[in-house]
């Protein structure tokens, strides 16, 4: 007997046929004998739904009454599969975050899970015949208040995550639409290959680097909390999975728990990117400050920075990146600042993509970067900026030419599949 946890995403509960279906992922985990909490996101696209009904109500809503409509998508999809399971003869019970309770901070919209009363679920699973747990999942409750809150989107991987941590369980599993996590996009490369682990540390970059698979505070949570979490299919039939094989898919993971680990794990990319080059900043101490100070000030996420020695020697040229998102409003920033800062003019791109490429084993292995840098000249990639960390690293190239370097990269690293 084991202790699990199930996640089920927007896409896996979106109609009751497909409620149905999970059911019976949850009913084959409860028939091999364990104890199950289930946590649930709303149907697919009702969280969209309840957000744009917020801001059609007021542009400058109060943030209680948002976590208060948003909530409910969630809590609506709790109660149908506890029907839905009660139906098919499995003993369930609905959670709402603040019954449990999921205490969390006072961020409303994006709040922090605190602490999870997993004992009383705990005593209900040894007293109620393994009663499963149906949880809704992207909520909880901010105690000094009594207040609903919500955990920013896509928070309901935290929440299994969370629930996995405070009932001590074996893994949490994740049933979303992909069948785990994969060394790139294979839209881009059909020759990408699902990953059987990747440790959290690479999972947090490719997470933060534009991966979609899972909210990437959920992936911190897990390393704290050293939850196994493992990426699974919800469309594979339940009828289909032999309960006593290992089911496919990626466990995130102790890179201890990785035996073979190979140098380079995985390839990120992202196009949301916007590059701004400084001509000419007179080369003196306090022009960093005078230039970041102010992008900080205005809330605007920094990435990349490269400065170099202009050819007068006097001046210095500095790039930097921010998130498409961002950048009207950082080059705006900077325009206004001239006066203070203290430059020529201003250089910038908005047709630039990031590419990074993960991997515990460069902590150990030199040159790594220095053959990417090869493969892409062979290519007539230019890099525009590099940054580098001890797990990583990314460059800044073309937006025409992501793709190409993607797959070139992902050959590059013997990651194609064989
Ligand atoms: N329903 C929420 C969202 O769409 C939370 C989640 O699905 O994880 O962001
Ligand atoms: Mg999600």
């Amino acid at each position: 007997m084991a202790r699990l946890v199930m996640k089920f995403g927007g896409t896996s509960v979106a109609d009751i046929d497909r409620i149905r279906n999970v059911a019976r992922h949850v009913k084959r985990e409860v028939d091999a004998g364990h104890e199950v909490a289930v946590v649930v996101s709303a149907m697919s696209g009702t969280t969209n739904q309840l957000v744009a009904w917020c801001r059609e109500a007021s542009r400058l809503h109060d943030a209680r009454e948002y976590d208060a409509v948003v909530a409910t998508g969630e809590q609506v999809t709790a109660g149908l599969l506890a029907i839905v399971l009660q139906d098919m003869g499995v003993n369930a019970r609905s959670w709402q975050g603040w019954q449990l309770p999921v205490l969390t901070s006072s961020a409303h919209g994006g709040a922090r899970i605190l602490d999870i009363n997993g004992a009383e679920l705990i005593k209900r699973f040894k007293e109620r015949d393994r009663e499963v747990a149906v949880i809704a999942g992207f909520q909880g409750v901010y105690k000094e208040t009594n207040r609903l809150t919500t955990l920013g989107r896509g928070g309901s991987d935290t929440s299994a995550v969370a629930v996995a941590a405070a009932i001590g369980a074996q893994r949490c599993d994740i049933y979303t639409d992909v069948d785990g996590v994969y060394t790139t996009d294979p839209r881009v490369v059909p020759q990408a290959r699902r990953l059987d682990k990747i440790a959290y540390e690479e999972m947090l970059e490719l997470a933060s680097l534009g991966a979609k698979v899972m909210q990437v505070r959920s992936v911190e949570l897990g390393m704290v909390h050293n939850v196994r979490i493992f990426v699974r299919s919800s469309f594979e039939k339940p009828e289909d999975i032999d309960p006593h094989a290992e089911p496919s898919g990626t466990l995130i993971c102790d890179e201890g728990e990785i035996v073979e680990q190979q140098v380079v794990t995985g390839i990120a990319f992202s196009k949301d990117e916007a590059q701004i080059s400084i001509r000419r900043v007179s080369d003196k101490p306090g022009v960093a400050a005078a230039i970041f100070g102010p992008l900080a000030d205005s809330n605007i996420n920094v990435d990349m920075i490269v400065q170099n020695v202009s050819a007068d020697g006097s001046t210095t040229d500095l790039t930097f990146t921010v998130p498409s998102a961002d950048y009207e409003r950082a080059r705006i920033t900077i325009e206004k600042a001239k006066a203070s800062i203290g430059y020529e003019r201003l250089d910038t791109a908005t047709d630039v993509a990031k590419v990074s490429v993960i991997g515990i084993g460069m902590r150990s292995h030199a040159g790594v970067a220095a053959q990417a840098f090869g493969a892409l000249a062979k290519n007539k990639i230019n890099i525009r900026a590099i940054t580098t960390s001890e797990i990583k690293f990314s460059v800044l190239i073309d937006a025409v030419q992501t793709d190409l370097a993607v797959r070139t990269l992902h050959s590059l690293y013997g990651l194609d599949k064989t």
